[in-house]
Protein backbone atom coordinates (compact mmCIF):
# COMPACT_ATOMS: atom_id res chain seq x y z
CA UNK A 1 0.00 0.00 0.00
CA UNK A 2 1.17 3.78 -0.22
CA UNK A 3 3.12 4.54 2.38
CA UNK A 4 1.22 7.36 4.95
CA UNK A 5 2.97 10.55 5.03
CA UNK A 6 1.33 11.41 8.08
CA UNK A 7 1.35 8.70 10.73
CA UNK A 8 0.24 7.86 14.57
CA UNK A 9 2.21 4.96 16.03
CA UNK A 10 0.43 3.45 18.95
CA UNK A 11 2.29 0.70 20.76
CA UNK A 12 -0.43 -1.28 22.67
CA UNK A 13 2.28 -3.50 24.52
CA UNK A 14 3.21 0.01 26.20
CA UNK A 15 -0.35 0.69 27.10
CA UNK A 16 -0.92 -2.84 28.82
CA UNK A 17 2.26 -2.53 30.77
CA UNK A 18 1.23 0.61 32.09
CA UNK A 19 -1.83 -0.61 33.01
CA UNK A 20 -0.91 -3.41 34.48
CA UNK A 21 1.81 -1.06 36.34
CA UNK A 22 -0.68 1.31 38.10
CA UNK A 23 -3.37 -1.56 38.89
CA UNK A 24 -0.42 -3.47 40.86
CA UNK A 25 0.62 -0.02 42.30
CA UNK A 26 -3.13 0.99 43.18
CA UNK A 27 -4.01 -2.61 44.77
CA UNK A 28 -1.42 -1.94 47.44
CA UNK A 29 -3.59 0.26 48.77
CA UNK A 30 -6.78 -1.44 47.91
CA UNK A 31 -7.88 0.83 44.96
CA UNK A 32 -9.86 -0.58 41.78
CA UNK A 33 -8.66 1.33 38.33
CA UNK A 34 -10.97 2.69 36.04
CA UNK A 35 -8.92 2.97 32.57
CA UNK A 36 -9.83 6.55 30.93
CA UNK A 37 -9.74 6.36 27.01
CA UNK A 38 -11.09 9.98 26.43
CA UNK A 39 -8.09 11.25 24.66
CA UNK A 40 -8.00 8.29 22.04
CA UNK A 41 -11.60 9.34 21.18
CA UNK A 42 -12.84 5.98 22.81
CA UNK A 43 -10.38 3.65 20.78
CA UNK A 44 -11.69 -0.10 21.33
CA UNK A 45 -7.93 -1.33 20.64
CA UNK A 46 -6.54 0.67 23.26
CA UNK A 47 -9.69 0.14 25.74
CA UNK A 48 -8.68 -3.81 25.24
CA UNK A 49 -4.86 -3.04 25.81
CA UNK A 50 -5.90 -1.16 29.57
CA UNK A 51 -8.58 -4.36 29.76
CA UNK A 52 -5.50 -6.55 29.65
CA UNK A 53 -3.42 -4.40 32.22
CA UNK A 54 -5.99 -4.82 34.64
CA UNK A 55 -8.22 -1.90 34.92
CA UNK A 56 -12.19 -3.62 35.77
CA UNK A 57 -14.07 -0.45 34.01
CA UNK A 58 -13.41 2.40 31.42
CA UNK A 59 -13.92 6.01 31.85
CA UNK A 60 -14.98 8.14 28.70
CA UNK A 61 -16.77 11.64 28.31
CA UNK A 62 -18.70 11.50 25.43
CA UNK A 63 -21.68 9.46 23.79
CA UNK A 64 -19.84 8.84 20.60
CA UNK A 65 -16.54 8.10 22.21
CA UNK A 66 -18.88 5.05 23.72
CA UNK A 67 -20.46 4.24 20.70
CA UNK A 68 -17.31 3.55 19.41
CA UNK A 69 -16.23 1.36 22.52
CA UNK A 70 -19.69 -0.65 22.45
CA UNK A 71 -19.96 -1.22 18.49
CA UNK A 72 -16.08 -1.77 18.64
CA UNK A 73 -16.97 -4.97 21.34
CA UNK A 74 -15.80 -3.61 24.34
CA UNK A 75 -18.58 -5.16 26.86
CA UNK A 76 -16.21 -3.66 30.06
CA UNK A 77 -18.33 -1.75 32.73
CA UNK A 78 -18.21 2.15 31.17
CA UNK A 79 -18.07 5.49 33.46
CA UNK A 80 -19.40 8.46 31.62
CA UNK A 81 -17.01 11.08 33.85
CA UNK A 82 -18.21 14.04 32.12
CA UNK A 83 -21.59 15.26 33.81
CA UNK A 84 -24.31 14.48 31.34
CA UNK A 85 -25.80 16.88 29.49
CA UNK A 86 -29.70 17.10 29.94
CA UNK A 87 -30.82 16.55 26.21
CA UNK A 88 -28.35 13.09 26.42
CA UNK A 89 -29.76 11.59 28.93
CA UNK A 90 -31.22 8.41 27.29
CA UNK A 91 -28.16 8.04 25.53
CA UNK A 92 -25.74 8.22 29.03
CA UNK A 93 -28.10 5.25 30.03
CA UNK A 94 -28.37 3.19 27.39
CA UNK A 95 -24.38 2.96 26.70
CA UNK A 96 -22.99 3.71 30.07
CA UNK A 97 -23.38 1.61 33.32
CA UNK A 98 -22.63 5.08 35.52
CA UNK A 99 -22.38 8.41 35.19
CA UNK A 100 -20.50 11.47 37.77
CA UNK A 101 -23.14 13.94 38.66
CA UNK A 102 -23.70 17.19 40.83
CA UNK A 103 -27.15 18.41 38.89
CA UNK A 104 -30.58 17.19 40.49
CA UNK A 105 -32.76 18.04 37.51
CA UNK A 106 -30.44 15.98 35.27
CA UNK A 107 -30.65 12.84 38.11
CA UNK A 108 -34.01 13.29 37.67
CA UNK A 109 -33.94 12.89 34.22
CA UNK A 110 -31.50 10.15 34.01
CA UNK A 111 -34.29 8.44 36.25
CA UNK A 112 -37.28 8.49 34.01
CA UNK A 113 -34.05 7.46 31.16
CA UNK A 114 -33.23 4.60 33.08
CA UNK A 115 -37.48 3.83 34.00
CA UNK A 116 -38.33 3.70 30.32
CA UNK A 117 -35.30 1.70 29.72
CA UNK A 118 -35.75 -0.66 32.09
CA UNK A 119 -32.49 -0.27 33.68
CA UNK A 120 -30.98 0.37 36.78
CA UNK A 121 -28.11 3.33 36.45
CA UNK A 122 -25.35 3.61 38.84
CA UNK A 123 -24.47 6.77 39.96
CA UNK A 124 -21.39 8.66 41.34
CA UNK A 125 -22.33 12.30 43.12
CA UNK A 126 -19.35 14.47 42.93
CA UNK A 127 -17.84 16.32 45.72
CA UNK A 128 -16.18 19.81 44.71
CA UNK A 129 -12.87 19.77 46.41
CA UNK A 130 -11.22 23.00 45.27
CA UNK A 131 -9.81 22.80 41.60
CA UNK A 132 -13.51 24.42 41.00
CA UNK A 133 -15.07 22.02 38.23
CA UNK A 134 -17.96 19.60 38.61
CA UNK A 135 -19.20 18.86 42.09
CA UNK A 136 -21.41 19.97 44.50
CA UNK A 137 -20.07 22.49 48.18
CA UNK A 138 -19.20 19.35 50.72
CA UNK A 139 -22.46 20.85 52.62
CA UNK A 140 -24.88 19.77 49.78
CA UNK A 141 -23.05 16.53 49.14
CA UNK A 142 -25.53 14.54 51.48
CA UNK A 143 -28.91 16.26 50.36
CA UNK A 144 -28.13 14.82 46.70
CA UNK A 145 -26.94 11.72 47.49
CA UNK A 146 -30.53 11.27 49.69
CA UNK A 147 -32.01 12.05 46.65
CA UNK A 148 -30.84 9.91 44.39
CA UNK A 149 -31.05 6.93 46.67
CA UNK A 150 -34.75 8.03 46.13
CA UNK A 151 -35.07 8.34 42.70
CA UNK A 152 -36.72 4.93 40.93
CA UNK A 153 -34.07 3.77 38.50
CA UNK A 154 -31.10 5.06 40.04
CA UNK A 155 -28.50 3.26 42.24
CA UNK A 156 -26.12 5.49 44.71
CA UNK A 157 -22.62 3.86 43.83
CA UNK A 158 -20.67 6.23 45.09
CA UNK A 159 -19.21 9.49 45.44
CA UNK A 160 -15.90 11.27 43.91
CA UNK A 161 -13.93 13.87 43.49
CA UNK A 162 -11.28 15.39 40.86
CA UNK A 163 -8.65 17.05 40.73
CA UNK A 164 -5.79 18.92 38.97
CA UNK A 165 -8.33 19.54 36.30
CA UNK A 166 -8.88 23.58 35.62
CA UNK A 167 -7.19 25.13 38.45
CA UNK A 168 -4.34 22.88 39.03
CA UNK A 169 -5.14 21.87 42.83
CA UNK A 170 -3.41 18.94 44.04
CA UNK A 171 -5.17 15.71 45.48
CA UNK A 172 -2.67 16.12 49.10
CA UNK A 173 -3.45 14.42 51.90
CA UNK A 174 -5.44 16.93 53.42
CA UNK A 175 -7.70 16.59 50.14
CA UNK A 176 -8.08 12.95 50.64
CA UNK A 177 -8.84 13.16 54.68
CA UNK A 178 -11.38 15.31 53.33
CA UNK A 179 -12.95 13.28 50.72
CA UNK A 180 -12.74 9.81 53.33
CA UNK A 181 -14.95 12.31 55.97
CA UNK A 182 -17.42 13.43 53.28
CA UNK A 183 -17.52 9.64 52.58
CA UNK A 184 -17.77 8.44 55.74
CA UNK A 185 -20.35 11.31 56.95
CA UNK A 186 -22.51 9.62 54.23
CA UNK A 187 -22.17 5.98 54.80
CA UNK A 188 -23.27 7.04 58.28
CA UNK A 189 -26.39 9.16 57.51
CA UNK A 190 -27.72 6.68 54.71
CA UNK A 191 -26.54 3.59 56.78
CA UNK A 192 -25.00 2.34 53.72
CA UNK A 193 -21.80 1.17 52.53
CA UNK A 194 -20.65 3.13 49.50
CA UNK A 195 -19.08 0.66 46.96
CA UNK A 196 -17.16 3.60 45.27
CA UNK A 197 -15.28 6.31 46.92
CA UNK A 198 -13.53 7.69 43.64
CA UNK A 199 -11.03 10.04 44.80
CA UNK A 200 -9.34 11.36 41.76
CA UNK A 201 -7.29 10.47 38.70
CA UNK A 202 -3.24 10.47 37.71
CA UNK A 203 -2.13 12.80 39.47
CA UNK A 204 -3.28 11.00 42.62
CA UNK A 205 -0.47 8.24 41.85
CA UNK A 206 2.48 10.34 43.00
CA UNK A 207 1.19 11.55 45.78
CA UNK A 208 0.15 8.38 47.45
CA UNK A 209 3.48 7.94 49.52
CA UNK A 210 1.03 8.62 52.32
CA UNK A 211 -1.00 6.32 52.23
CA UNK A 212 -4.97 7.51 51.37
CA UNK A 213 -7.43 6.48 53.71
CA UNK A 214 -8.86 3.19 53.54
CA UNK A 215 -12.14 4.29 52.74
CA UNK A 216 -10.95 5.56 49.44
CA UNK A 217 -10.77 2.66 46.55
CA UNK A 218 -11.14 4.08 43.37
CA UNK A 219 -9.05 6.16 41.16
CA UNK A 220 -9.92 7.23 37.19
CA UNK A 221 -6.44 6.90 35.11
CA UNK A 222 -5.99 8.12 31.79
CA UNK A 223 -2.99 10.61 31.62
CA UNK A 224 -0.46 8.39 33.31
CA UNK A 225 -1.26 4.78 31.67
CA UNK A 226 -1.25 6.36 27.95
CA UNK A 227 1.01 8.19 28.66
CA UNK A 228 2.89 7.25 31.44
CA UNK A 229 2.77 10.80 32.57
CA UNK A 230 3.19 12.64 36.24
CA UNK A 231 0.54 15.17 35.73
CA UNK A 232 2.32 17.16 38.37
CA UNK A 233 5.55 17.49 37.24
CA UNK A 234 5.02 17.57 33.80
CA UNK A 235 7.23 14.52 33.15
CA UNK A 236 7.03 10.78 33.15
CA UNK A 237 6.50 8.56 36.77
CA UNK A 238 10.08 6.47 36.81
CA UNK A 239 7.84 3.19 37.23
CA UNK A 240 6.11 3.81 33.67
CA UNK A 241 6.89 3.93 30.22
CA UNK A 242 6.20 6.97 28.19
CA UNK A 243 6.62 6.63 24.02
CA UNK A 244 3.02 4.73 23.62
CA UNK A 245 2.41 7.37 20.98
CA UNK A 246 4.81 8.94 18.40
CA UNK A 247 3.91 11.11 15.32
CA UNK A 248 5.56 10.87 11.83
CA UNK A 249 5.30 13.56 9.55
CA UNK A 250 7.33 14.29 6.43
CA UNK A 251 9.44 17.44 5.46
CA UNK A 252 8.38 19.61 2.89
CA UNK A 253 10.35 22.57 2.45
CA UNK A 254 13.93 23.19 4.12
CA UNK A 255 15.31 26.43 2.94
CA UNK A 256 17.40 29.02 4.91
CA UNK A 257 15.45 31.78 6.28
CA UNK A 258 16.16 34.78 8.51
CA UNK A 259 14.65 34.45 11.90
CA UNK A 260 12.76 37.66 11.86
CA UNK A 261 10.07 38.11 9.73
CA UNK A 262 10.22 40.70 6.84
CA UNK A 263 7.56 43.73 6.55
CA UNK A 264 5.41 45.02 8.44
CA UNK A 265 3.79 42.76 11.29
CA UNK A 266 -0.21 41.98 10.97
CA UNK A 267 -1.99 38.78 12.99
CA UNK A 268 -0.82 35.26 12.47
CA UNK A 269 -3.59 33.03 11.05
CA UNK A 270 -4.89 32.22 14.32
CA UNK A 271 -5.40 36.23 15.11
CA UNK A 272 -2.38 35.61 17.68
CA UNK A 273 0.17 38.73 17.79
CA UNK A 274 3.19 36.65 16.30
CA UNK A 275 6.70 37.64 18.40
CA UNK A 276 10.27 36.52 17.01
CA UNK A 277 13.78 36.29 18.88
CA UNK A 278 16.33 37.22 16.82
CA UNK A 279 18.67 34.06 15.82
CA UNK A 280 20.24 35.66 12.50
CA UNK A 281 19.91 32.91 9.78
CA UNK A 282 18.04 29.79 10.28
CA UNK A 283 18.09 26.69 8.51
CA UNK A 284 14.37 25.76 8.55
CA UNK A 285 12.01 23.07 7.81
CA UNK A 286 8.33 22.84 7.02
CA UNK A 287 6.00 19.67 8.00
CA UNK A 288 3.20 18.39 6.41
CA UNK A 289 1.70 19.12 10.15
CA UNK A 290 -0.62 21.89 11.12
CA UNK A 291 -3.23 22.47 13.94
CA UNK A 292 -5.75 20.67 12.11
CA UNK A 293 -4.17 17.63 13.26
CA UNK A 294 -1.71 18.88 16.70
CA UNK A 295 -1.89 21.13 19.23
CA UNK A 296 2.50 22.05 18.01
CA UNK A 297 3.10 23.16 21.59
CA UNK A 298 2.76 19.87 22.51
CA UNK A 299 4.76 18.13 20.19
CA UNK A 300 8.41 17.07 21.22
CA UNK A 301 10.72 16.57 18.03
CA UNK A 302 12.71 13.12 18.83
CA UNK A 303 16.01 13.93 17.25
CA UNK A 304 18.56 16.51 18.96
CA UNK A 305 18.93 19.92 17.77
CA UNK A 306 15.29 20.12 16.69
CA UNK A 307 13.03 22.84 17.52
CA UNK A 308 9.25 23.83 17.05
CA UNK A 309 8.85 27.53 15.94
CA UNK A 310 5.22 27.61 15.03
CA UNK A 311 2.46 26.16 13.23
CA UNK A 312 -0.68 27.16 11.16
CA UNK A 313 -3.52 25.11 9.76
CA UNK A 314 -1.04 22.91 7.72
CA UNK A 315 2.49 23.98 8.21
CA UNK A 316 4.65 23.10 11.25
CA UNK A 317 7.53 25.35 11.16
CA UNK A 318 10.92 23.85 12.13
CA UNK A 319 13.98 25.27 13.25
CA UNK A 320 16.98 22.76 11.68
CA UNK A 321 19.36 24.90 12.17
CA UNK A 322 21.33 22.61 15.27
CA UNK A 323 20.58 19.41 12.90
CA UNK A 324 20.99 19.87 8.99
CA UNK A 325 21.30 16.04 7.95
CA UNK A 326 17.83 16.45 6.48
CA UNK A 327 16.00 16.33 3.34
CA UNK A 328 12.82 17.15 1.98
CA UNK A 329 10.96 13.97 2.10
CA UNK A 330 12.52 12.62 5.02
CA UNK A 331 10.52 11.82 8.17
CA UNK A 332 10.74 13.69 10.96
CA UNK A 333 9.61 12.16 14.34
CA UNK A 334 7.63 13.59 17.71
CA UNK A 335 6.40 12.65 21.02
CA UNK A 336 3.44 14.18 22.24
CA UNK A 337 1.23 16.11 25.45
CA UNK A 338 -2.30 15.23 26.00
CA UNK A 339 -3.33 17.61 24.37
CA UNK A 340 -1.51 17.18 21.39
CA UNK A 341 -2.18 13.19 21.28
CA UNK A 342 -6.16 14.53 21.78
CA UNK A 343 -5.65 16.54 18.98
CA UNK A 344 -3.62 13.92 16.61
CA UNK A 345 -6.67 11.33 17.39
CA UNK A 346 -8.88 13.41 16.17
CA UNK A 347 -7.65 14.47 12.68
CA UNK A 348 -9.18 12.39 10.16
CA UNK A 349 -5.26 13.28 8.23
CA UNK A 350 -3.43 11.51 10.42
CA UNK A 351 -3.34 7.56 10.30
CA UNK A 352 -3.23 5.42 12.92
CA UNK A 353 -0.88 2.74 12.61
CA UNK A 354 0.08 -0.27 15.51
CA UNK A 355 3.81 -0.62 16.10
CA UNK A 356 5.74 -3.28 18.27
CA UNK A 357 2.66 -6.48 17.60
CA UNK A 358 3.73 -9.75 17.93
CA UNK A 359 1.74 -10.88 14.97
CA UNK A 360 3.27 -8.03 12.82
CA UNK A 361 6.50 -9.80 12.87
CA UNK A 362 5.65 -12.82 11.71
CA UNK A 363 4.89 -13.67 8.00
CA UNK A 364 3.30 -17.17 7.35
CA UNK A 365 4.96 -19.69 5.81
CA UNK A 366 2.43 -22.63 6.59
CA UNK A 367 -1.63 -22.53 6.33
CA UNK A 368 -3.62 -24.57 8.71
CA UNK A 369 -6.62 -25.51 7.14
CA UNK A 370 -10.17 -26.02 8.20
CA UNK A 371 -12.83 -28.08 6.41
CA UNK A 372 -15.42 -30.58 5.79
CA UNK A 373 -13.65 -34.02 5.29
CA UNK A 374 -15.39 -34.47 2.20
CA UNK A 375 -14.24 -31.31 0.64
CA UNK A 376 -10.34 -32.25 1.37
CA UNK A 377 -10.85 -35.37 -0.37
CA UNK A 378 -12.07 -33.00 -4.05
CA UNK A 379 -9.75 -32.72 -7.15
CA UNK A 380 -9.76 -29.09 -6.66
CA UNK A 381 -8.33 -29.12 -3.02
CA UNK A 382 -5.38 -31.49 -4.21
CA UNK A 383 -4.68 -28.98 -6.98
CA UNK A 384 -4.98 -26.30 -4.46
CA UNK A 385 -2.68 -27.40 -2.06
CA UNK A 386 0.37 -28.43 -4.91
CA UNK A 387 -0.13 -24.67 -5.58
CA UNK A 388 0.30 -23.64 -1.99
CA UNK A 389 3.25 -25.66 -1.85
CA UNK A 390 4.60 -23.95 -5.13
CA UNK A 391 4.68 -20.79 -3.41
CA UNK A 392 6.35 -22.03 -0.47
CA UNK A 393 3.01 -22.32 2.00
CA UNK A 394 2.94 -26.29 3.70
CA UNK A 395 -0.09 -27.44 5.16
CA UNK A 396 0.55 -26.86 9.35
CA UNK A 397 -1.75 -26.56 12.01
CA UNK A 398 0.89 -24.45 14.21
CA UNK A 399 -0.27 -21.47 16.03
CA UNK A 400 1.50 -19.17 13.43
CA UNK A 401 -0.14 -20.65 10.44
CA UNK A 402 -2.71 -18.49 8.55
CA UNK A 403 -5.91 -19.60 9.17
CA UNK A 404 -7.66 -20.58 6.08
CA UNK A 405 -11.45 -21.89 6.98
CA UNK A 406 -13.58 -23.61 4.54
CA UNK A 407 -17.48 -22.97 5.26
CA UNK A 408 -20.63 -24.39 3.38
CA UNK A 409 -22.50 -21.61 4.60
CA UNK A 410 -22.69 -18.42 6.52
CA UNK A 411 -23.90 -20.17 9.65
CA UNK A 412 -20.47 -22.30 9.52
CA UNK A 413 -18.16 -19.36 9.70
CA UNK A 414 -15.96 -18.64 12.39
CA UNK A 415 -17.21 -16.31 15.30
CA UNK A 416 -15.82 -12.80 15.12
CA UNK A 417 -16.29 -11.96 18.57
CA UNK A 418 -12.53 -10.91 20.32
CA UNK A 419 -11.19 -10.79 16.52
CA UNK A 420 -8.15 -7.83 17.10
CA UNK A 421 -8.46 -7.34 13.41
CA UNK A 422 -9.80 -5.41 11.16
CA UNK A 423 -12.88 -7.34 8.97
CA UNK A 424 -13.47 -7.11 5.52
CA UNK A 425 -16.43 -8.95 3.90
CA UNK A 426 -16.93 -9.39 0.39
CA UNK A 427 -20.44 -10.92 0.48
CA UNK A 428 -23.52 -10.06 -1.78
CA UNK A 429 -25.18 -10.50 2.01
CA UNK A 430 -24.44 -8.12 5.35
CA UNK A 431 -23.27 -11.69 7.38
CA UNK A 432 -22.54 -11.28 11.00
CA UNK A 433 -22.78 -7.24 10.96
CA UNK A 434 -23.82 -6.87 14.61
CA UNK A 435 -20.40 -8.35 15.11
CA UNK A 436 -18.45 -5.82 13.05
CA UNK A 437 -16.73 -3.19 14.58
CA UNK A 438 -17.56 -0.06 12.77
CA UNK A 439 -13.63 1.28 13.11
CA UNK A 440 -12.06 -1.56 11.03
CA UNK A 441 -14.96 -3.14 9.18
CA UNK A 442 -16.16 -3.12 5.62
CA UNK A 443 -18.64 -4.55 3.32
CA UNK A 444 -17.91 -5.19 0.15
CA UNK A 445 -20.25 -5.95 -2.72
CA UNK A 446 -23.33 -6.00 -1.54
CA UNK A 447 -26.32 -6.80 -2.97
CA UNK A 448 -29.14 -7.53 -0.74
CA UNK A 449 -29.83 -6.57 3.22
CA UNK A 450 -32.76 -7.05 5.27
CA UNK A 451 -34.45 -3.79 6.72
CA UNK A 452 -33.05 -4.88 10.29
CA UNK A 453 -29.40 -4.48 8.60
CA UNK A 454 -29.65 -1.76 7.01
CA UNK A 455 -30.77 -0.18 10.08
CA UNK A 456 -27.99 -1.56 12.04
CA UNK A 457 -25.39 -0.47 9.21
CA UNK A 458 -26.48 2.71 8.96
CA UNK A 459 -26.32 3.12 13.01
CA UNK A 460 -23.08 2.13 13.39
CA UNK A 461 -22.25 3.54 10.54
CA UNK A 462 -20.47 0.86 9.01
CA UNK A 463 -18.70 1.24 5.97
CA UNK A 464 -20.88 -0.74 3.34
CA UNK A 465 -19.79 -0.18 -0.50
CA UNK A 466 -22.96 -2.09 -2.56
CA UNK A 467 -22.74 -3.33 -5.76
CA UNK A 468 -24.12 0.04 -7.15
CA UNK A 469 -21.30 2.07 -5.68
CA UNK A 470 -18.72 -0.79 -7.43
CA UNK A 471 -20.80 -0.11 -10.80
CA UNK A 472 -20.47 3.87 -10.32
CA UNK A 473 -17.17 4.30 -8.93
CA UNK A 474 -15.22 1.35 -10.17
CA UNK A 475 -14.20 -2.40 -8.29
CA UNK A 476 -10.40 -0.18 -8.01
CA UNK A 477 -11.98 2.94 -5.97
CA UNK A 478 -13.90 0.86 -4.13
CA UNK A 479 -11.47 -2.11 -2.99
CA UNK A 480 -9.18 1.23 -2.21
CA UNK A 481 -11.33 2.40 0.23
CA UNK A 482 -12.55 -0.33 2.31
CA UNK A 483 -9.10 -1.40 2.80
CA UNK A 484 -7.90 2.11 4.06
CA UNK A 485 -11.28 1.06 6.17
CA UNK A 486 -10.03 -2.32 7.96
CA UNK A 487 -5.97 -1.44 8.49
CA UNK A 488 -7.19 1.68 9.63
CA UNK A 489 -5.08 1.13 13.30
CA UNK A 490 -5.46 -2.48 13.03
CA UNK A 491 -2.86 -5.26 13.49
CA UNK A 492 -4.07 -6.29 9.90
CA UNK A 493 -7.79 -8.15 8.68
CA UNK A 494 -9.98 -10.71 8.23
CA UNK A 495 -11.20 -11.58 4.68
CA UNK A 496 -14.68 -13.47 4.32
CA UNK A 497 -15.28 -14.15 0.75
CA UNK A 498 -19.07 -15.77 -0.21
CA UNK A 499 -19.39 -16.85 -2.72
CA UNK A 500 -22.54 -15.60 -3.45
CA UNK A 501 -19.93 -12.32 -4.55
CA UNK A 502 -19.59 -14.04 -8.33
CA UNK A 503 -16.97 -14.68 -9.98
CA UNK A 504 -18.10 -18.23 -11.12
CA UNK A 505 -18.04 -19.44 -7.95
CA UNK A 506 -21.93 -19.37 -8.54
CA UNK A 507 -24.33 -20.53 -10.61
CA UNK A 508 -25.38 -17.37 -12.12
CA UNK A 509 -27.02 -16.74 -15.51
CA UNK A 510 -27.27 -12.93 -15.53
CA UNK A 511 -24.25 -12.99 -13.61
CA UNK A 512 -25.26 -9.78 -11.16
CA UNK A 513 -22.07 -9.95 -8.78
CA UNK A 514 -18.68 -9.25 -9.55
CA UNK A 515 -17.08 -10.49 -12.49
CA UNK A 516 -13.88 -12.97 -12.47
CA UNK A 517 -11.78 -9.96 -13.32
CA UNK A 518 -13.15 -7.44 -10.73
CA UNK A 519 -13.28 -10.41 -7.86
CA UNK A 520 -9.58 -11.15 -8.97
CA UNK A 521 -8.79 -7.73 -8.96
CA UNK A 522 -9.89 -7.11 -5.39
CA UNK A 523 -8.16 -10.37 -4.57
CA UNK A 524 -4.86 -8.95 -6.01
CA UNK A 525 -5.43 -5.74 -4.38
CA UNK A 526 -5.84 -7.55 -0.90
CA UNK A 527 -2.80 -9.47 -1.01
CA UNK A 528 -0.46 -6.25 -2.14
CA UNK A 529 -1.82 -4.68 1.66
CA UNK A 530 0.45 -7.91 2.60
CA UNK A 531 -2.05 -7.51 6.11
CA UNK A 532 -4.59 -10.83 5.59
CA UNK A 533 -4.50 -12.15 8.40
CA UNK A 534 -7.02 -14.92 8.15
CA UNK A 535 -9.38 -15.84 5.20
CA UNK A 536 -12.93 -17.60 5.71
CA UNK A 537 -14.44 -19.03 2.05
CA UNK A 538 -17.90 -19.35 2.59
CA UNK A 539 -20.70 -20.91 0.70
CA UNK A 540 -18.39 -23.30 -0.50
CA UNK A 541 -18.55 -27.65 -0.13
CA UNK A 542 -17.54 -30.59 -1.66
CA UNK A 543 -21.47 -29.86 -3.47
CA UNK A 544 -20.00 -27.04 -5.15
CA UNK A 545 -19.19 -27.33 -9.12
CA UNK A 546 -15.39 -27.99 -9.87
CA UNK A 547 -15.79 -24.91 -11.45
CA UNK A 548 -17.22 -22.56 -8.59
CA UNK A 549 -14.18 -24.60 -6.18
CA UNK A 550 -11.29 -24.15 -8.62
CA UNK A 551 -12.41 -20.73 -9.02
CA UNK A 552 -12.74 -19.99 -5.20
CA UNK A 553 -9.24 -21.54 -4.79
CA UNK A 554 -7.74 -19.37 -7.45
CA UNK A 555 -9.20 -16.43 -5.17
CA UNK A 556 -7.60 -17.30 -2.30
CA UNK A 557 -3.91 -18.15 -4.07
CA UNK A 558 -4.08 -14.90 -5.37
CA UNK A 559 -5.02 -13.41 -1.66
CA UNK A 560 -2.16 -14.91 -0.54
CA UNK A 561 -0.03 -13.41 -3.12
CA UNK A 562 0.16 -15.25 -5.93
CA UNK A 563 0.88 -13.71 -8.96
CA UNK A 564 0.84 -14.16 -12.65
CA UNK A 565 4.40 -14.02 -13.32
C1 LIG B 1 -10.39 12.90 32.30
C2 LIG B 1 -10.85 12.57 33.63
C3 LIG B 1 -10.13 11.67 34.41
C4 LIG B 1 -8.81 11.07 33.97
O1 LIG B 1 -7.81 12.04 34.12
P1 LIG B 1 -6.27 11.69 33.82
O2 LIG B 1 -5.55 12.91 34.23
O3 LIG B 1 -6.17 11.44 32.36
O4 LIG B 1 -5.93 10.52 34.63
C5 LIG B 1 -10.64 11.32 35.64
N1 LIG B 1 -11.80 11.85 36.09
C6 LIG B 1 -12.53 12.74 35.37
C7 LIG B 1 -13.79 13.27 35.93
C8 LIG B 1 -12.08 13.13 34.11
O5 LIG B 1 -12.79 14.00 33.40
Amino acid sequence: MQAESRTLEIDLDIITRNARDVVAFCAEHEIDVCGVTKATCGSPMVARAMLNGGVTSLGESRIDNAKRLRYGGVHAPLWMLRIPSPSEVADVVRFFDLSLNSEIDTLEALSQAALVQGKTHDVIVMMEMGDRREGVPAEELLPLCEAVQDMAGLNLAGIGANFMCVSGILPTAEKMQAVAAAALRVQEALGIVLQYVSAGNSANLSLMDIPPPSIINHLRVGASILRGEDPITGGTLPWLQAGAFRLQAELIEIQKKDSVPEGKVGLDAFGGTPSFVDDGEQLRGIVNLGRLDIRHEGLNPEAEGIEVIAASSDHLVLDLNDNKHYEVGDTVAFQLDYGALTQAMLSPYVVKVLVNRRHQRRVPTAVCVMADDDLLETPAYRTFVSQLSAMGLRLDNGEFSFPLTIASDRANEPELEDIEYGVLCVDSEPGDVEHFSPESSALFGLRHASAEHATMIRERDLLALTMEDIDLRGAQDCIRNALRQVNNGTDGFALILHASIGGGMFEDPDNMGLSYRECSLVMERIAATRQLKALTLSGISAASSDKALERAFAYVLSALGKRIL
